[in-house]
C-alpha cells in the first residue's frame, strides 16, 4: 500500500472526507511532523480541507490534574443528545512538550468513549510542532471538521500557558473544579475563571454533596464581581458529577443555548475573526523566527548573541537590536 504521505493531496482529503479513521489520524500526523516535504504538504491538504472546515461546536475543557475532565468527557460524549453527534477529542497536554511522560497522554483514557463509531480521540497534541500545541491544535481542528466532526472538544490541564491557548482556538470555555480541596479555586488563576463561560463543580456527589454546594455559592459569589463577559452572556456554574451524570443535561442545555445566543449576537463569528488574526499573527511571528534559526548564515551571530546574553553581558533588548541591523530578509 502506499504511503500515506505520498499520495495526492486530493487523494488525502476524499480519504479523510469518506470517514477513514487511519487517514484521518496520518494526516493529523503528518501536520506534526517537522520535515520541510511534509510540512509542505501538510499546508497543501490543510489549504484543501479548509472549505469543508468551520461547521463545529469547538468546546474548551480546562481544570487541574484529577478534576474529573477524561471522566466528564466520556460521560458527556455518551449522553443521549452527543451520542448523535460526530465527536472530535483532542488533548493539548503542555506536559508532552518535555517529552517526560505526560499528564494526558496515557491510552487507558476515555476507553468506553473511544470504542463509538461516531467518535474520534486524538491523545496528545505533539509539542513538536512548530507553532507548538496550540498550532497543532488548530490545524487538528480543520481536519477533523473536515472529516465531518462537529463537536470538538479540546482538553487542557490547567496548569500553564495551554488554557489561554484552548481558550484561543474554541468557541466556549469550560473549567471544572472540585469542592473541598482546600483554596476552592485550587491553585486555578482567577484569570482562568474569568475565562470561563461554565465553571462545573465537579464530584459533586456523595460525600461531597455538601461542599459542593458550598462551593458553588463561593464560584457564583466571585464570578459576580468579574467584568462583563465579551458573549454578553453572564458565566454559569454548575454542580455535576461525571460518574453519577448529575447535570449533564443542563451543562448539554447551557452550550446549546451559548451557541444559539452568540450565533444570533454575532459574537460567535466577531469570536472565530479575531481568532484567526491571532492564528496569523502567531504564525508569522513563527515563520520569521524559521527564516532567522534557519540561515546558516545567521546562526553564528544568534549563538554570539545569545552567549552575551546568558553570560550578562548584553541586555536582550541591546542584542536583538543589534541582530536586527544586521539580518536582510531575502
Ligand atoms: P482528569 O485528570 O481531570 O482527566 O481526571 P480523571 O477524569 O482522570 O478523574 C480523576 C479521578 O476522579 C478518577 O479516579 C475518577 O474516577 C474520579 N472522578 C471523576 N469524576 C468524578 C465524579 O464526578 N465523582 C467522583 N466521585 N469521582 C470522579
Amino acid at each position: 500500500m502506499k504511503d500515506f504521505v505520498d499520495l495526492p493531496v486530493q487523494e488525502m482529503l476524499s480519504a479523510i472526507r469518506s470517514g477513514d479513521r487511519v487517514s484521518l489520524a496520518r494526516a493529523i500526523t503528518l501536520t506534526e511532523s517537522k520535515r520541510p516535504d511534509h510540512r509542505k504538504k501538510a499546508i497543501d491538504l490543510l489549504t484543501a480541507a479548509y472549505p469543508f472546515s468551520g461547521n463545529s461546536m469547538r468546546i474548551g475543557i480546562t481544570g487541574s490534574p484529577g478534576a474529573g475532565k477524561s471522566t466528564f468527557i466520556e460521560a458527556l460524549g455518551m449522553f443521549p443528545p452527543l451520542s448523535q453527534k460526530q465527536i472530535g477529542v483532542l488533548a493539548v497536554d503542555p506536559s508532552s512538550r518535555m517529552s517526560k511522560g505526560s499528564i494526558l497522554g496515557d491510552k487507558t483514557r476515555m476507553q468506553q468513549l473511544s470504542r463509538m463509531p461516531n467518535v474520534f480521540i486524538r491523545p496528545s497534541a505533539s509539542g513538536n510542532h512548530l507553532g507548538g500545541v496550540a498550532a497543532a491544535t488548530r490545524e487538528s481542528i480543520i481536519l477533523l471538521e473536515a472529516a465531518g466532526f462537529n463537536t470538538i472538544l479540546v482538553e487542557t490541564v490547567g496548569v500553564g500557558q495551554s488554557e489561554t491557548d484552548v481558550y484561543d482556538i474554541t468557541d466556549i470555555f469550560l473549567l471544572l473544579l472540585i469542592p473541598g480541596a482546600g483554596d476552592e479555586l485550587q491553585g486555578i488563576k482567577r484569570g482562568i475563571m474569568e475565562m470561563a463561560d461554565g465553571i462545573l463543580i465537579n464530584k459533586s456527589d456523595g460525600s461531597n454533596q455538601e461542599r459542593a454546594q458550598l462551593a458553588k455559592v463561593e464560584v457564583e459569589r466571585a464570578v459576580h464581581l468579574f467584568q462583563a463577559k465579551p458573549s454578553g452572556l453572564p458565566t454559569w456554574v454548575l454542580n455535576i458529577s461525571a460518574t453519577t451524570g448529575l447535570g449533564l443535561d443542563t451543562v448539554w442545555q447551557q452550550i446549546e443555548h451559548y451557541f444559539q445566543e452568540t450565533t444570533a449576537s454575532g459574537y460567535l463569528q466577531s469570536r472565530r475573526t479575531e481568532q484567526r488574526e491571532k492564528w496569523f499573527r502567531e504564525a508569522l511571528h513563527d515563520g520569521l523566527l524559521q527564516i532567522i534559526t534557519s540561515h546558516p548564515q545567521y546562526t553564528e551571530l544568534l549563538s554570539n548573541a545569545l552567549r552575551d546574553v546568558v553570560s550578562g553581558q548584553t541586555l536582550p533588548p541591546t542584542a536583538i537590536s543589534t541582530l536586527m541591523a544586521n539580518i536582510r530578509l531575502a
